[in-house]
């Protein structure tokens, strides 16, 4: 329509100020008042207040007039609010811009209209107040200045209320805010509650501000006790001081990671705490001190169990006055006890993490590892003897035996360790001198049998047959005693590799014979059969010593047999070693002593040796022969059935004509 007039410069932002006013739906009690006042002062019959929107005119009061809006296009607000003056058509069937308007020709029929804008504070024109009335007329001066008025105390009524809207809405805001708060506290109170660690908030004077059930479960206390309580009164009283210093600390506005705290519960039990504390404060000043603990009372109980089980093994291994190692599979030495550094000679710890073979001599040629992979099981379960050195290279025998354990980390071995260096020398000495006396005891005694056999020949006058007899047993005697002098001493001369070996390739077949040959007279007497066996085996060995070995056993398989009984001797080549057996078919050994008779003085029967004859060293010194061979002796026995005596020695073609000097 051509009299539609353009939207004002400030349209948009008048819009803008217009809708924040719009909210307000509403009929308002206020504008209907001063639409009434204002056709009251005017004299008008109608008076309305328009706010003017991009599309139309809205009444939000109406005198005289009951429509709620009309058209923009149509609407003489949209003229009104072009200036800042009052807006006055005195006759609008006169006027051009409203002679065909709608509401001119028809209702309410306006010819009079003056309308005051709506300012806001920020100026922008949302609409009018206006009064209108059905014939041409004009206001006072006085009238003019009310109208204005009016429509300055009506914005700012709509002013106020709009304030007070936004402030409710704020309000309401707030007040969801807090909800909010309220629900997620709410959820961390249940988080808290249900935790399995002891949580508690503390008020700078102490008071308990907030237990969890862990809390008051732990401590035996019900949430109505915590009201009375304060924060010492739950600290054990040997460690209020600590507790009170990391308070202290906390307070201060330090961060406590991991602290620990001593408790005591409502029954008196002590209870270990250990966790987090922090400090909540409001504008810098502490509110709330805030702890998460954990219960560690038992697991501390455990360490210090541990604490006190390691302490006494520790002391145990320190004060043994054995050496004891541990090794791990590979042989490092993860441990050893203070005696077994002083076997070794080192100062504490410096073993450790060192492979065992550093407690071993070097040996001209020798693959060390080579030799413990070999060696070193046979230590496992039984005593060996080692050479092993000393920190300052000196050689010294010692004997270990070990066991296996499996730890998490694997395979271990520990290791009894003994210095047997002096066990070694007190024998040495006691050999010694025990050769010493034999040496000396052999003369005279060579000398006595002299003088015995001189009287018993009766060169020196016809002895009476008592004299005679008793001359006889004494010569029995001294030759029994020049045979155990001799024994002895032989022992001790193999022992000490004092006696010189004369290796060879030896036939068999000579052995057996020279050795048979021997012992063939007593046999006879005995009424003993002896038989060889022998499919012409050779061996690697001193021949000498060989007839020595096996006219002792045979010797000791006569005199265990019984007349009628046999004896065999056989041979065998079984590579790279030749084996003798010399069978018998006596009394047979037990099992018990079927080591021990190589031992010295070891008899089956204590009286074996006075009733047979004997010096109770000739397994010992047949022993010595064959490991001198670097063979083997032992014996195998059916009790009552017999016992077949056996040792090998290596055979001529494994040694293969090489000179073996030992
Ligand atoms: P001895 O010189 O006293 O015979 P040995 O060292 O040769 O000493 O033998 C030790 C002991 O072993 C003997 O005293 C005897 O008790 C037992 N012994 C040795 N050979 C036999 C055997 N063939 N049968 C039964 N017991 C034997």
């Amino acid at each position: 329509m051509a009299d539609t007039p353009q939207a004002p410069a400030d349209e948009a932002a008048r819009l803008e100020a217009l809708a924040r006013y719009q909210i307000l739906e509403a009929p308002e009690q206020d504008f209907d008042d001063l639409a009434r006042m204002a056709a009251h002062v005017c004299g008008t019959p109608i008076a309305l207040v328009s706010l003017l929107d991009a599309e139309r005119e809205r009444f939000k009061s109406r005198v005289g007039w009951d429509v709620t809006e009309a058209p923009r296009a149509i609407s003489f607000c949209s003229h009104a609010i072009q200036g800042r003056e009052l807006f006055v058509v005195k006759d609008a069937a006169a006027d051009p811009r409203f002679a065909q308007n709608p509401l001119v020709l028809g209702p309410p029929g306006i010819r009079f209209y003056a309308g005051a804008q709506l300012l806001t504070p920020e100026g922008h024109a949302i609409g009018t107040l206006s009064v209108i009335d059905r014939a041409p007329r004009e206001l006072s001066a006085h009238q003019n200045e009310v109208l204005v008025a009016l429509a300055r105390q009506l914005i700012h009524v709509m002013e106020l209320r709009r304030r007070l809207h936004e402030l409710r809405e704020s309000n309401s805001e707030r007040t969801g805010v807090q909800r909010a708060l309220k629900e997620t506290e709410e959820r961390y109170r249940d988080l808290f509650e249900g935790a399995s660690d002891l949580i508690q908030a503390v008020s700078p004077d102490g008071r308990f501000l907030y237990t969890n059930r862990a809390w008051r479960d732990t401590l035996g206390y019900s949430a109505a006790d915590v009201g009375a309580l304060r924060f010492f009164d739950v600290i054990h009283p040997q460690h209020r001081g600590e507790a009170a210093d990391v308070m202290q600390w906390v307070l201060e506005g330090g961060d406590v990671d991991t602290a620990q705290l001593v408790l005591v519960s409502k029954d008196g039990r002590r209870i270990v705490a250990e966790g987090s504390l922090s400090c909540k404060r409001v504008d810098g000043q502490p509110v709330a001190t805030r702890a998460i603990l954990r219960d560690v009372t038992e697991r501390r109980r455990t360490e210090e169990r541990l604490r006190v089980s390691e302490a006494r093994t520790r002391s145990i291994l320190d004060n043994m006055l054995g050496g004891l190692i541990t090794l791990d599979g590979a042989g490092t030495l993860e441990s050893i006890n203070p005696a077994g550094e002083r076997i070794f000679g080192y100062r504490p710890e410096e073993l450790v993490g060192q492979h065992l073979g550093v407690l071993l001599p070097d040996l001209p040629g020798q693959d060390k590892a080579a030799f413990l992979k070999n060696e070193f099981p046979k230590a496992l379960g039984r005593v060996t003897e080692w050479q092993g050195r000393r920190k300052n290279g000196e050689a010294f025998p010692f004997e270990l035996s070990m066991f296996e354990f499996d730890t998490e980390a694997g395979r271990h071995f520990a290791g009894n360790v003994r210095d047997v260096s002096e066990r070694h020398e007190v024998e040495r000495l006691k050999k010694e001198f025990v050769s010493t006396v034999s040496h000396e005891l052999r003369t005279p005694l060579t000398s006595i049998r002299g003088s015995l056999s001189l009287l018993a020949s009766g060169i020196l006058g016809e002895l009476p047959s008592e004299a005679q007899e008793a001359v006889s047993i004494a010569d029995r005697n001294a030759l029994r005693l020049i045979g155990l002098i001799n024994d002895i001493l032989d022992l001790e001369r193999f022992e000490s590799g004092r006696i010189e070996m004369n290796m060879g390739d030896v036939e068999l077949q000579d052995v057996l014979q020279r050795s048979v040959e021997a012992v063939k007279g007593v046999a006879g007497q005995q009424g003993i059969a002896l038989e060889i066996r022998n499919p012409g085996a050779r061996a690697w060995a001193d021949a000498d010593r060989l007839v020595q070995v096996v006219v002792n056993l045979l010797g000791n398989a006569i005199k265990f047999s019984k007349a009628g009984q046999s004896v065999t001797l056989e041979a065998e080549q079984k590579p790279p070693f030749v084996e003798v057996r010399v069978i018998d078919r006596g009394r047979g050994i037990p099992p018990a002593l079927r080591e021990a008779v190589f031992e010295r003085f070891k008899q089956v029967e204590t009286s074996d040796s006075r009733d047979k004859g004997g010096t109770g060293l000739g397994l010992a010194i047949c022993k010595v022969i064959v490991e001198r061979h670097g063979g083997e002796i032992g014996v195998l026995s059916e009790e009552g059935r017999g016992s077949t005596f056996f040792f090998r020695v290596p055979e001529a073609a494994a040694r293969g004509g090489q000179a073996r000097a030992s």
